[in-house]
């Protein structure tokens, strides 16, 4: 009966307790108490980076931007990096491109903007560009230029709809558009050398569709895979067609990872956030006003405020802050479907569920958390352990970094 419910309490918790009971008996072969965790990813999403305005023009059927009543300034894209630097991530700039138009290319593609095929976008062209262009080039580890659209919104004349890559009731664009769309997005990259295309992407006001949106048509994961993009960031509150995700907070969509974000602690318009609500996802959402500063001067103050919020998941057993979205991702299908069980003083993993997956994640890397009451060590034939670091003093909590081996569905490593 103790093992069935302890089984239970696994499963729910997805941490084990071992020891305490085990330590009563007299047969134990655990020489002290531990607990293990695959600990739950949290990845930072920043939404609406790349306007140079700042004002909300949904009212003259301009895009919904920021509202934060001034204008962007290098400075706003400098404190994205600084708050990768401050929590050794890499935060995901989900970024709209066409106020980066320094040639005017979107009057080719009037549902992009606005203006459609009168597009003037000299206002916004000026040194501020190489300057945030900069900034994002110099600082890849810390900022990770995910794609959100061109205009955000899509514009049939002089009048938008919501949003870029679907309409309100989750049909897709047609997909002459929509490759279009990411054709010129592409371009716009170019002309101030931002990098390769995107691997991630949020949709344009979170309406998106979980597979194609309509029967014979191509989804817009199939279109996206296409170009690379392996990711897809969303709240799946919103997402259409979303009885066909598979994994609760994610699902693979033709082979492209989807993540629920599940609902942000601010509003979009919050300027600034002062950030307090426990995270119980691994998305920590919000909109680049949230982070900032009316004065860009002082940006500093908000983004350390984040860092202070977000530092301490990276301290507990069952979370961590991800370095970057890939590691993410590994994790994330680790956290929810690698199997753990403690038989003794061996931690035995399970992976068959994350070898049943429709794609190639969950391969290679992941990391466990082990708490002790005292020092101890690991081993085994099974995983290659390549780091071994000690995160607290008081109680132990030791950080294992595993590389999986080929071929090994079912490991065991022993804590001595
Ligand atoms: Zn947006």
């Amino acid at each position: 009966m103790e093992k069935i419910s302890r089984r239970r309490f696994v499963r729910q918790t997805a941490g084990i307790t071992v020891g305490v009971v085990a330590g009563r008996l007299s047969t134990v072969t655990s020489p002290f108490p531990f607990k293990v965790f695959i600990p739950m990813p949290l990845q930072v999403v920043i939404d609406d980076v790349g306007w140079w305005s700042g004002k909300d023009g949904h009212e003259m059927e301009e895009p919904y931007r920021t509202g934060i009543g001034r204008d962007h300034v290098p400075a706003d894209y400098q404190a994205i990096v600084d708050l990768g630097k401050g929590l050794g991530i890499r935060p995901q700039a989900a970024t709209i491109l066409c106020e980066w138009d320094k040639e005017n290319i979107l009057r080719d593609l009037p549902s992009s903007t606005w203006m459609g095929r009168n597009w003037d976008n000299s206002r916004w062209v000026g040194p501020w560009m190489d300057e945030a262009a900069g900034i994002i080039r110099s600082n890849e580890k810390h900022f990770e230029l995910t794609l959100h659209g061109i205009g955000h919104e899509f514009w049939e004349g002089e009048k938008f709809t919501r949003a870029e890559w679907h309409d309100t009731d989750g049909v897709m664009r047609p997909q002459e558009e929509v490759e279009k769309h990411l054709d010129y997005f592409e371009k716009l990259m170019k002309q101030h050398n931002l990098g390769p295309f995107p691997k991630s992407f949020v949709p344009a006001a979170f309406l998106h569709s979980f597979g194609p949106s309509a029967a014979g048509r191509t989804g817009l994961a199939t279109i996206l895979k296409k170009r690379g993009v392996n990711y897809i960031n969303t709240p799946f509150g919103s997402v259409f067609n979303k009885e066909r995700i598979s994994y609760g907070i994610f699902g693979i969509d033709d082979g492209v990872m989807t993540v629920d974000r599940g609902r942000d602690e601010f509003p979009w318009k919050a300027f600034p956030g002062d950030p307090s609500k426990e995270l119980t996802g691994p998305t920590c959402g919000m909109h680049w006003p949230n982070m900032l500063h009316p004065d860009p001067l002082r940006n500093g103050e908000v983004v350390q405020k984040w860092i202070d919020y977000l530092k301490p998941y990276n301290e507990r057993p069952d979370m961590m802050l991800a370095p970057d979205s890939l590691f993410f991702q590994h994790q994330l299908v680790h956290h929810i479907l690698t199997k753990t069980a403690v038989n003794g003083n061996v931690v035995e993993l399970d992976f068959s569920a994350v070898d049943e997956l429709p794609s190639l994640i969950g391969q290679q890397e992941l990391t466990m958390k082990i708490v002790t009451a005292m020092p101890a060590r690991f081993g085994s034939a099974d995983i290659r352990i390549r780091l071994q670091e000690l995160q607290k003093e008081k109680e132990y909590i030791y950080i294992l970094k595993l590389t999986r081996k080929r071929g090994r569905r079912k490991v065991s490593i022993m804590v001595k």
